[in-house]
C-alpha cells in the first residue's frame, strides 16, 4: 500500500466557502503537483489493479478529474455521471436531498451493461448523498458495484454510513 499521508500538506483549506461555517478541502494545489497527482493515482490503480473492473465511473464535476486517470490505468472504460440535461441520449436519472432543497444526476442508458463491475468514483466523501444516489443509478443499469473509491473522506459527517454494505476505500481521512 501506497503511504499517501504526506499529500495532505498539498491540499489547501478554504474557510466558508461556499458558506460560511464551511472548511472546503480544495485539490487544485494537489492535481498542479506532478508528483502528488501521479501518486495519488498510482494509489488508486494500486488498489484496484487485478479486481476485473470493467468500468470506472465519475461525477459531475470533480470526479471527472480522477475516474479517467483511473480508467486508463485500468484498462476500464469511463462513464460521467452528470447533471441534468447535460447528456445528450437517454439516460436515467434519480434525485437526492441537499441541506436545501434537492438535486439530481443522470447517466446514459446504455453506459453500463447488466453484469459490468463498475468502480464509482469521486474526489470527497462529505454526506454521501452524491454517491448514494450514483449507487442507485447504476444498479438502476444492472451494473455491480465493485468498488468505491475517494481521495478525500471527512471521517467526522459520517457518509460511510449512507454506502453500508459496499467496498468503501478513500485515501485521505480528515477528523
Ligand atoms: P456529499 O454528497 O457526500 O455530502 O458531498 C460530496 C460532494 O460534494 C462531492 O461531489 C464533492 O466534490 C463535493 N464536496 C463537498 N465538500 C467538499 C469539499 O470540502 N471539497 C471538495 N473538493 N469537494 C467537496
Amino acid at each position: 500500500e501506497i503511504n499517501c499521508e504526506p499529500l495532505k500538506d498539498l491540499i489547501r483549506t478554504v474557510p466558508d466557502f461556499p458558506k460560511p461555517g464551511i472548511l472546503f478541502y480544495d485539490i487544485t494545489t494537489l492535481l498542479k503537483d506532478p508528483a502528488g497527482f501521479a501518486q495519488l493515482i498510482d494509489a488508486f490503480a494500486a488498489h484496484y489493479i487485478g479486481k476485473g473492473i470493467d468500468l470506472v465511473l465519475g461525477t459531475e464535476a470533480r470526479g471527472f478529474i480522477f475516474a479517467p486517470a483511473i480508467a486508463y490505468r485500468l484498462n476500464a472504460g469511463f462513464v460521467p455521471v452528470r447533471k441534468p440535461k447535460k447528456l445528450p441520449a437517454e439516460t436515467a436519472k434519480v434525485s437526492y436531498d441537499l441541506e436545501y432543497g434537492s438535486d439530481s444526476l443522470e447517466i446514459h442508458l446504455d453506459a453500463v451493461k447488466p453484469g459490468q463491475r463498475v468502480l464509482l468514483v469521486d474526489d470527497l466523501l462529505a454526506t454521501g448523498g452524491t454517491m448514494q444516489a450514483t449507487v442507485q443509478l447504476v444498479e438502476k443499469l444492472g451494473g455491480k458495484v465493485e468498488g468505491i473509491a475517494f481521495a478525500i473522506e471527512l471521517d467526522f459527517l459520517k457518509g460511510r454510513n449512507k454506502l453500508e454494505g459496499y467496498d468503501v476505500y478513500s485515501l485521505l481521512h480528515y477528523n
